[in-house]
C-alpha cells in the first residue's frame, strides 16, 4: 500500500485501534472498507493532481476534468447507463435520492403529484416522502410480504393519473430483499410512469441494468461498494423519456446545472474506480464467493444454537452478502455487546442505539421480540472463509450462554 507509514509515526496505531484489529468486520452492509486499488487510484488527486475540474483553462484543471469523465464512464458502464452524462456526481446516496424524489416533484411545480413507495424503504427515501407529504404531494406506501417484496399488482394499482414517480429500492440494507425489478420496470414503463431505484445496497453486488430493468433514475453509494464514503451519484436519464429535475444545490451549476459545488474529484474517481472493480470482481465469481461465505456462516449458526433461529429475508432474492437472522427470546443488543470482537449490527446502523424495532422487520410481520433479537452480517469481499468459521462459534458461545 503506497501510504504505510511507520508504526511510530501512525496514528493509527494507538491502543483502540488494536482492539478493532482483531475484531472480525461482519458490517459490511453499513460501510465497506476502501479496497487498496481504489486508495491508490484516488491519491494523486489530492495531491500531484488537486486541480479544480471546472477551470480547463490550464492543465491542471484538464486533468482533473479528464479524471472526472473517465470516472463518470466507469460508474455508466457498471449501471448500464446509455451515456455517461447521464451520471451525476452527489455525496452519497442520501443526496441522490434527495435529488431524484424532491427533483423530480418539485420540477412539476404546482401541479398535483402522486407517489409510490414502499414501507421498507431506507430512511434517506422515506424522509424526503414525509417532507413532500408535508408540502401536499400524496404518496402510496406498498406494503411488503413475509419476504419483504412488494406485489407488483398493488403497484400496477397504485398507480393513478396524477402518479409522476414510482421509488422503489432494489435491495434491502436490513434484509437485503431484492425487489421483482424487471416487473417493476415493465409496469413503470406500461403506465409511463418514472422509476427511482435507491441501488446503494445492490449496485456492484447484483448486476443491474438501466436499460434492461427500465431504470429512470438510480441512486449509488461509494462506501457501500469498497469505495470511499461521502460520494455517490444519481443516474438520471436523459433519453427516452428525458428526466427533468429541480436542482437541490444551486451555485455553480457543476454536473450539468443540477448539483452545484466544486465536484470531489478524488472521491469521483475513487467511486469510477470501486465501480469497475465490482465489475470485474462480480464476473470473476465475487458474488458466489461471498454468497458461500454467508451460508456457511448461517449454517455455522444453525449447527449450534440452542434457541431457534428464524431467517429474515429472501431466501433466494437476496444480496449475497446479507445474512439477517433473529434469535428467539434474545435481545439482539446485549449479544453484540458481549460479541465485542465481531462487528456487526442489529437491525439499520443508522438505527442502532435507538430502542425502536426496525421499520422493516415490522414490515415483514416480525414481533417486537424477533424484531429485538436480530443480527445483520454484511459479508464482503474482505472477509474469509476462515472468519466465518470463528464469528459463527462465537455467536452460537455468546448467544447460548445468555
Ligand atoms: C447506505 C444507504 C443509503 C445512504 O447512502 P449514503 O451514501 O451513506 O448517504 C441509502 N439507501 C440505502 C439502501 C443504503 O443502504
Amino acid at each position: 500500500m503506497p501510504v504505510q507509514l511507520a508504526a511510530a509515526e501512525n496514528p493509527l496505531a494507538s491502543e483502540s485501534h488494536q482492539t478493532s484489529a482483531g475484531t472480525i468486520y461482519l458490517d459490511n452492509l453499513a460501510t465497506s472498507a476502501v479496497d487498496p486499488r481504489v486508495l491508490e487510484a484516488m491519491l494523486p488527486f489530492f495531491s500531484e493532481r488537486f486541480g479544480n475540474a471546472a477551470s480547463k483553462t490550464h492543465s491542471y484543471g484538464l486533468v482533473a476534468a479528464e479524471a472526472l469523465e473517465t470516472a463518470r464512464a466507469q460508474v455508466a458502464r457498471l449501471v448500464g447507463a446509455p451515456s455517461p452524462q447521464e451520471v451525476v456526481f452527489t455525496s452519497g446516496a442520501t443526496e441522490a435520492n434527495n435529488l431524484a424524489i424532491k427533483g423530480v416533484i418539485e420540477f412539476q411545480g404546482t401541479r398535483p403529484c402522486h407517489v409510490v413507495t414502499c414501507v421498507t424503504e431506507h430512511r434517506a427515501v422515506l424522509d424526503c416522502c414525509r417532507s413532500l407529504e408535508k408540502k401536499g404531494v400524496r404518496f402510496t406506501y406498498l406494503p411488503v410480504d413475509a419476504y419483504g417484496r412488494i406485489d407488483p399488482d398493488q403497484l400496477r394499482d397504485a398507480i393513478g393519473e396524477q402518479t409522476i414517480l414510482i421509488s422503489i429500492m432494489a435491495a434491502n440494507n436490513e434484509i437485503g430483499t431484492v425487489q421483482p425489478l424487471a416487473t417493476i420496470g415493465q409496469i413503470a414503463k406500461e403506465k409511463e410512469v418514472l422509476w427511482h431505484c435507491d441501488a446503494a445496497q445492490a449496485a456492484g453486488k447484483i448486476p443491474l441494468d438501466v436499460d434492461d430493468l427500465g431504470i429512470d433514475l438510480l441512486s449509488i453509494s461509494a462506501h457501500k461498494m469498497y469505495g470511499p464514503k461521502g460520494q455517490g451519484a444519481l443516474f438520471a436519464r436523459r433519453k427516452h423519456p428525458r428526466v427533468r429535475m429541480a436542482p437541490q444545490l444551486e451555485g455553480g451549476g457543476q454536473e450539468r446545472g443540477l448539483r452545484s459545488g466544486t465536484v470531489n474529484v478524488p472521491g469521483a474517481v475513487g467511486l469510477g474506480k470501486a465501480c469497475e472493480i465490482c465489475a470485474t470482481e462480480m464476473a470473476a465469481g465475487e458474488a458466489e464467493r461471498v454468497r458461500a461465505m454467508r451460508d456457511r456462516l448461517y449454517h455455522g449458526l444453525l449447527a449450534g444454537m440452542v434457541t431457534e433461529v428464524t431467517l429474515n429475508g429472501h431466501v433466494e432474492h437476496r444480496l449475497p452478502g446479507c445474512l439477517n437472522v433473529s434469535l428467539h427470546d434474545l435481545d439482539g443488543a446485549a449479544l453484540i455487546i458481549a460479541l465485542r470482537d465481531i462487528a456487526l449490527s442489529s437491525g439499520a446502523a443508522c438505527t442502532s442505539g435507538a430502542s425502536e424495532p426496525s421499520h422493516v422487520l415490522r414490515a415483514i410481520g416480525r414481533d417486537d421480540t424477533l424484531a429485538f433479537g436480530s443480527l445483520r452480517f454484511g459479508v464482503g469481499r474482505f472477509n474469509t472463509e476462515c472468519e466465518m468459521d470463528l464469528a459463527a462459534r462465537r455467536v452460537v458461545a455468546e448467544a447460548n450462554r445468555l
